[in-house]
């Protein structure tokens, strides 16, 4: 997948996005993802990008022109349109199943806005979809552009390792994960809970599940509406609810 992010900040994605997991999977040749400085495509020799909002108001807006040419940057000689998204606290809020549906994409270009916003104009020419990473309010897109692209990155088929899956983590069906531990077994006098520790992968199996559906039911009680249980784990959600 190949991922063109447009900024008025790239060192700041950069920094997060070249490291790591995803820096792996770039290195890897499984994604390939491209800053590209706004201000390069500024028209005056200040290389100013934004100017004051028609019809008054506080702050600056980003200009449609250097956004539109850094766009067409990306673009040009392309036979299809990269879905264009602008990071926004305005778009859909982002979900799990929206970074599965975006690792399906070849090519993805993300405009991160900064100061008041961007000109409608140009959001209106070249934004496929808006996302926000929830309702609050960000001084910039890159922050939010950083959470998507890793959490779409890790969607990807092997940028995770096989011993790192994402099947059975939080949000992935409709469930929290279960608990987690690692060694030692014991730690301030606390076991490790045994049936983790006896082999057993079927029993595991279970108790994974179980605590899944009661870490959901304990934390994010509403999530458990849309999961997929069986009746006999519905049974179990309703003797919980019945004991709290
Ligand atoms: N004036 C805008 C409004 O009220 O909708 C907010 C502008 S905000 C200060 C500057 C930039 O940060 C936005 O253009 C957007 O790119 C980004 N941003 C802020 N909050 C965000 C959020 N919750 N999710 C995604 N991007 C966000």
């Amino acid at each position: 997948m190949k991922i063109d992010i447009l900024t008025l900040f790239p060192e700041m994605l950069e920094a997060a996005l070249k490291t790591s997991i995803i820096g792996r999977a770039e290195s890897n040749g499984l994604i390939s993802i491209n800053c590209v400085q706004i201000r390069d495509f500024a028209f005056n020799k200040h290389r100013q990008v934004d100017d004051y909002p028609y019809g008054g108001g506080q702050g600056m807006v980003m200009q449609a022109e250097p956004i539109f040419k850094a766009y067409e940057s990306v673009t040009e000689g392309l036979s299809y349109k990269p879905k264009t998204i602008y990071l926004s606290p305005q778009g859909k809020t982002f979900r799990q199943s929206t970074a599965k549906r975006l690792a399906k994409e070849k090519h993805l270009v993300l405009l991160c806005g900064h100061y008041e916003g961007v000109d409608q104009r140009v959001l209106n020419e070249i934004v496929d979809m808006e996302i926000s990473i929830g309702d609050f309010v960000l001084t910039g897109g890159e922050i939010a552009a950083m959470a998507v692209v890793d959490a779409t990155a890790r969607m990807i088929p092997g940028v995770l390792s096989s011993e790192m899956s994402f099947s059975d983590e939080s949000h992935f069906d409709g469930l929290l994960e279960y608990p987690q531990f690692t060694r030692p077994a014991v730690w301030h006098d606390i076991k490790v809970p045994e049936v983790l520790q006896n082999g057993n992968h079927k029993l595991i199996e279970e108790w994974k599940r179980e605590k899944a559906i009661e870490n959901t039911f304990k934390k994010r009680r509403g999530m458990l509406r849309n999961a997929k249980l069986t009746q006999k784990e519905k049974k179990f959600v309703e003797e919980l609810k019945k004991k709290n």
